[in-house]
């Protein structure tokens, strides 16, 4: 009796927990759906619910916090826009159920139309590459850096290679990020005369901007120049070690500080590469500028002072400082979180809207506790109004204020490339993808896993159908049998094939423990 009410207690407080997971899931994807990221912003994941077994073996493989969550015993996206590629879900899922696509293309007019060999349609010579193709990772930004590399090399060897003399340049790469890093080392392997141009004065792109010590997940990949990156976790400090080491040894050279304004072709048939302070004439064009483009910035008075920045790289090389963020996003309060853990630091935050919609609902609940320990000063409703060497000016309404200041922080997200890319004759025509195929079926492993079911079966019966004289006698007559020794369950094959059986029933029982949330 004790037993069986400790069994339903055990029941019904698991089930309340279960239950409490799923009203908070809900309530998540419902803000999500209002924010809008419930949507993707590159690939994300789609479920196949007649699959989906709900053992959540995608949520705790994605590396990213709310994408996946299981809902009614199913998984379920409720934060698409969090997606960042990896795709770990679709490895990991047992039975097949998930699939990370783009989704249906004619529905989106923010990816470039391009064809096979990621050429510009309608722009011979024109490539782009890695994340401005609306694919995310590393790996694929390096994989397709490496393909334009190798066919712009497969091209100029059979029409001839510009000579040294000639001012034209075999190939331009914009952008120094792992994929303009792969074009531009098939490009150096492969004899080509080109340029490596990037806005920042470092190349890294995207991978530079990421926190001090962040895990990185990739899928081994090849990285021309160095050969196999093999683990599957690097901190964001190794990679660009191993980048740096190759672009010095390779002598690599990179054109900083130079802002694509736009290609144009020229009447001779090769490209001029605009910036805002020189231009490069080019046969071929490799854009590999990623999506995050240019910071947005507050235009206001002394925005262009040292003391302003666009991201945070270390919140340890901050220490007693006056500090200003800007912002209302994940990354603003990440980093005035991040910032405020730091010793001696007076860390402010300053957002225009009455409270926090566009960020994640734990960010805004670890805000909330720093607000309320008070180390984050946050001011709603507020916008920054001039910032001088020791003081950013806020405005609150009609009143203006100065707040002793010695860094600001303006988080407020970035401006895409797709103009500059439009203006350099990339279509984003959403009419001129093709349209999406549909999700091929994987096959859910069921038929399979039924038909070994039924073999072990029929092997068993044909077994103990082979041994019936022994498996026929009454318990007491066993023992005197000659196959007793070999067929008795407590020796020899008869004892193997039960502890076999055991195990057996164990893993298919643990598929239980697995499924509960
Ligand atoms: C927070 C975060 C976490 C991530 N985690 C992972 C992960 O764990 N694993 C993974 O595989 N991927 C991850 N990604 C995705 C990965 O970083 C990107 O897919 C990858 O960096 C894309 O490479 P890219 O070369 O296409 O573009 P980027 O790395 O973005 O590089 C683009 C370069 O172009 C330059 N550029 C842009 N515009 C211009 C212009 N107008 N003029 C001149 N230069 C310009 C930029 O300065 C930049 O250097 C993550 C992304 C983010 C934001
Ligand atoms: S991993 Fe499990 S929960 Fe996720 S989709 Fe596959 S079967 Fe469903």
């Amino acid at each position: 009796m004790t037993v069986v009410l400790g069994l339903a207690l055990g029941f019904s407080l698991s089930r309340r927990r279960e239950l409490q997971t799923m009203r908070r899931v809900l309530s998540e994807r419902d803000r999500a759906r209002r924010l809008g990221t419930n949507k993707a912003q590159l690939q994300h994941p789609v479920v196949d619910l007649t699959r989906c077994l709900g053992c959540a073996t995608c949520v705790a493989a994605c590396p990213e916090e709310g994408v996946l969550e299981l809902v009614h015993g199913q998984a379920m996206v409720v934060n698409g826009a969090r997606c960042v590629g990896v795709s770990a879900c679709e490895r990991e899922c047992p039975v097949g159920a998930i699939t990370v696509t783009l989704g249906d293309l004619t529905d989106r007019d923010d990816v470039p139309v391009l064809s096979s060999e990621l050429e510009a349609v309608g722009m011979p010579g024109l490539f782009l590459a890695g994340e401005i193709t609306a694919h995310s990772l590393i790996k694929t930004a390096v994989d397709q850096g490496a393909a334009v590399g190798r066919e712009v090399a497969r091209r100029l060897a059979s029409n001839g290679s510009s000579t040294s003399e000639s001012p034209v340049l075999d190939l331009c790469v914009v952008g120094a990020g792992p994929a303009g890093l792969a074009c531009s080392m098939i490009a150096q392997k492969s004899g080509l005369r080109f340029a490596l141009l990037d806005q920042e004065q470092e190349l890294g792109g995207t991978v530079a901007k990421y926190p001090r010590r962040k895990l990185v997940m990739s899928q081994p990949l090849d990285m021309p120049g160095y050969g196999r990156f093999k683990k599957q976790t690097y901190e964001k400090e190794e990679l660009m070690a191993v980048w740096q080491d190759l672009a010095r040894t390779h002598g690599l050279q990179l054109h900083g500080g130079q802002v694509l304004q736009g290609v144009e072709r020229m009447e001779q048939g090769h490209f001029r590469v605009q910036t805002e302070t020189h231009q490069f004439e080019a046969k071929h064009v490799c854009l590999a500028l990623g999506r995050r483009g240019i910071a947005r910035r507050l235009g206001v008075p002394g925005e262009d002072l040292h003391k302003v920045a666009y991201h945070l790289v270390d919140a340890h090389s901050y220490q007693g400082r006056r500090i200003l963020v800007v912002g209302g996003g994940d990354s603003a309060l990440e980093a005035a979180m991040a910032l405020a853990e730091q010793p001696g630091n007076q860390v402010s935050l300053s957002y225009r809207q009455e409270g926090f919609f566009r960020c994640r609902a734990k960010n805004e609940e670890r805000m909330k506790q720093c607000m309320a320990k008070g180390s984050v000063q946050v001011y709603f409703q507020s916008e920054v109004a001039s910032i001088t060497g020791d003081a950013v000016h806020l405005r609150m309404g009609n009143e203006v204020w100065a707040l002793p200041n010695d860094d600001v922080f303006i988080m407020i997200g970035g401006v895409p490339p797709f103009e500059t890319l439009k203006r350099s004759g990339v279509s984003f025509d959403s009419s001129q993808h093709q349209a999406v195929e549909a999700l091929e079926e994987k096959g859910s492993g069921l038929t399979s896993a039924l038909l070994t079911g039924l073999c072990c079966t029929l092997l068993a019966l044909l077994f103990a159908a082979w041994h019936n004289d022994y498996y026929g006698l009454q318990d007491h007559l066993q023992p005197a049998h000659p196959k007793h020794d070999l067929l008795a369950p407590t020796k020899g094959l008869g004892l193997q094939i039960g502890i076999v059986s055991c195990v057996l029933i164990v893993f298919n029982l643990l598929y239980l423990a697995r499924r509960s949330p």
